[in-house]
């Protein structure tokens, strides 16, 4: 049984777990250094990346994580949680940081603010179509070439990747924990 933590900061940390719990993972919520220790996997949850930023350094995370990054540790994020694996922030705060894991760009609320929030059906690689759910999601803006994108989306403005794969690390700009299909924490629990 694959041991993912959810870092369990800030955000929709209890869907996460749920979700990876019902695919076969031994959930371990993550809130202190210590408890990122002897993990297969983990997951950045969606919520506010500033306050998920600032709570890992307060906690001392963030360079342990930086450095579990570096060894290859696997990790997902979701929307919050793929602003803080870019290695570009658009319209961040001035002292905003990220780790960089992900060869992209990205724009926070590229979407739009909260009232511009929607469902759309997602088509994933190997998956086929998922339900979408983006709230004040992040738009993926440039990119590598030699990242893997396995979803696009197209919101009226040209296709943008939706759900990326670089390696180990992954990040989608949607919330696949806010539905009842499971298929993508199956796909990322089931690569460790
Ligand atoms: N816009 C949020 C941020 O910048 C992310 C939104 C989300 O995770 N639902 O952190």
């Amino acid at each position: 049984m694959p041991r993912v933590g959810v870092l369990a900061l800030q955000g929709d940390v209890r869907e996460h777990s749920a979700m990876l719990a019902e695919v076969g993972a031994e959930v371990v919520a993550v809130r202190q250094v210590e408890h990122l220790d002897g993990l297969d996997g983990l997951v950045l949850p969606g919520g506010e990346s500033t306050a998920i930023a600032r709570l890992m350094a307060t906690s001392g995370i963030r360079p342990v994580l930086e450095a579990r990054l570096h060894e290859g540790l696997s990790v997902f994020g979701t929307c919050a949680g793929l602003i803080l694996l870019s290695s570009e922030i658009l319209d961040g705060r001035s002292d905003q940081w990220s780790f960089a894991a992900l060869p992209l760009a990205v724009r926070r609320n590229g979407y739009g603010r909260q009232i511009a929030s929607f469902e759309s059906v997602v088509e994933v690689k190997g998956i086929g179509a998922i339900p979408g759910v983006f709230i004040r999601a992040p738009k993926i803006e440039t990119w590598s070439s030699d990242l893997e994108v396995l979803a696009m989306h197209d919101h009226g403005d040209g296709d943008h990747p939706v759900l990326v794969r670089y390696g180990a690390v992954w990040g989608c700009s949607f919330h696949p924990e806010l539905t009842s299909d499971d298929r993508l924490h199956r796909l990322f629990v089931e690569s460790l």
